[in-house]
């Protein structure tokens, strides 16, 4: 995920299930001692495949990972035409994979599995002695390396599985198709947007599973399966006063950087409204039946009404639950002035947005010409507005992951949320392809170590995600046959 904070601002909010956790967490089951079936110890290999290849941005290589996986699918029996390593044509190094799973009487578009093979830098000397970011190393129950969770185990997970539904012939009513893909993370030549640009008629879906959802657990309990229907937007703008500058020794009033700091200081005064959205809705209402005393009656409340001052207010000190409820702006970077002793010809601010999906970008940049109330601090978008809108919460969707939910963890809830960061699923809603962010993997909410050292994930939650993700695919891509062996 290219934006960790979600994770943190998890663990605070769960601090209360702290003390059901403890009473529970005697039940939890050592998992270094599972026995892997055939299916699991081919998941174990790819991922430690695609563990071992880097694919960091510096010196890593993506199209060596999508050359290993598609060398797997041939073995498989997939045909040469529906194994595409499609590489980016200004480097080399930033090659996806696009696979095909035919069903020979599809009646529905495509479903798409979505996983990015890039990870974020690791350096050895900063992880813990004996660990190497890039190899696979499996100890107390976690597999450790960088990508093993963000976003190493979904990519291993989809591979096995698709080979599996080869090996049993399945057949369903619609494709499968299956994207690895480039520079989520950052770089310049990211996958998604190569693809939809470049081969847009192979990664054409009716819908598709990404990151940026999953399940939350503590201490081993597990608090709820998360389903990721949207997030925010991406938006910085630049804040610049000029002014005519001179001899700091005579001094004017009219002064660039006091004039830039009296504006920041309105801003960061100023609110945005509280505006809802269907999935910031059930959010609330899913988590005030999870959440305590407090915290969840002002959850029920705010979840039907928006009128509550107090109910809002409560909410809004935690940083995680006032961004789900409003779009937020924020100072990050600052510069003024030329010399010591000259008066400052210029000053300006950076200003990072997180907007709603709902709400438009130029309506947020009038809202903080506005609040600057300055007609001499400009105010412009640093880069083309890039909207992701929500991804609708309907049965079709909901169903299938409430059922292998249940059909896996019993009551375990299954709760919609709104991502503050951003994913690559925004290059798909952005073109009218709903992207849900499902994995079924649970981590630890107190525990997020995604782009930072010893990133690890536990090995009972990899093989549980393996299976729920098995019986989510098979259920969205509609399964026709039971499993016929060759
Ligand atoms: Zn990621």
């Amino acid at each position: 995920m290219f934006f960790n904070l979600t994770r943190q601002f998890f663990a605070l909010l769960f601090l209360s299930f702290s003390l059901v956790s403890i009473a529970v967490s005697q039940q939890t089951v050592k998992s270094d001692t599972l026995q892997l079936n055939t299916r699991q110890q081919m998941l174990r290999d790819i991922y430690k495949e695609l563990i071992e290849i880097n694919t960091t941005d510096s010196v890593g290589d993506t199209t060596k990972a999508a050359e290993a996986m598609a060398v797997r699918f041939r073995a498989a029996g997939f045909p040469e035409a529906d194994v595409r390593v499609l590489v980016h044509p200004e480097n080399k190094r930033k090659g996806n994979l696009v696979v095909r799973y035919r069903s020979a009487n599809a009646t529905r578009k495509p479903l798409l599995l979505l996983a990015h093979i890039d990870v974020v830098e690791a350096r050895k000397e900063d992880w813990s002695d004996n660990l190497d970011p890039f190899k696979l190393t499996e100890r107390d129950g976690y597999f450790y390396g960088r990508g093993t969770t963000d976003d190493k185990a979904m990519a291993a997970i989809f591979v096995a599985n698709l080979i599996g539904y080869k090996q049993e012939n399945a057949q369903f009513d619609r494709d499968i198709i299956l994207a690895l893909t480039a520079d989520e993370e950052g770089g310049d030549f990211n996958g998604p947007v190569f693809l939809l640009k470049n081969h847009r008629d192979l990664v054409d879906a009716e819908f598709g599973i990404n990151e940026g959802g999953g399940g939350k657990q503590r201490k081993g309990v597990k608090l709820f399966n998360g389903v990721q229907a949207s997030e925010k937007v991406y938006q910085s703008f630049l804040l610049e006063v000029k002014n005519k500058g001179g001899h700091s020794s005579l001094p004017s009033k009219d002064n660039a950087i006091y004039r830039l700091a009296a504006g920041l200081e309105r801003l960061s005064k100023f609110d945005f409204p509280v505006n809802l959205n269907e999935v910031t809705r059930g959010y609330f209402q899913k988590m005030s039946a999870i959440e305590t005393r407090q915290t969840a009656t002002d959850m029920k409340t705010v979840a039907s009404t928006t009128s509550d001052a107090e109910a809002l207010k409560r909410l809004s000190n935690s940083p995680y639950y006032n961004a789900l409820m409003r779009t937020t702006c924020v100072a990050t970077k600052l510069e003024g002035g030329h010399a010591e002793n000259a008066l400052p010809q210029t000053a300006r601010a950076t200003i990072n947005c997180r907007i709603l999906p709902q709400e438009d970008a130029k309506d947020i940049h009038r809202k903080l010409i506005e609040v600057l109330a300055d007609d001499q601090i400009a105010v412009t978008f640093i880069k083309e507005p890039k909207p992701s809108p929500p991804s609708p919460l309907n049965a079709g969707i909901m169903r299938p992951i409430e059922i292998a939910t249940r059909a896996m963890w019993k009551d375990v809830p299954v709760v919609p949320i709104m991502g503050t960061g951003a994913t690559d699923s925004l290059y798909f809603r952005q073109i009218g392809i709903p992207m849900y962010g499902v994995s079924g993997i649970f981590s630890d909410i107190d525990d997020n170590r995604a782009h930072g050292r010893d990133e690890r994930l536990g090995v009972r939650e990899f093989y549980e995600g393996q299976e729920f993700l098995d019986r989510l695919v098979k259920s969205l891509a509609g399964e026709k046959t039971a499993a016929i062996k060759k």
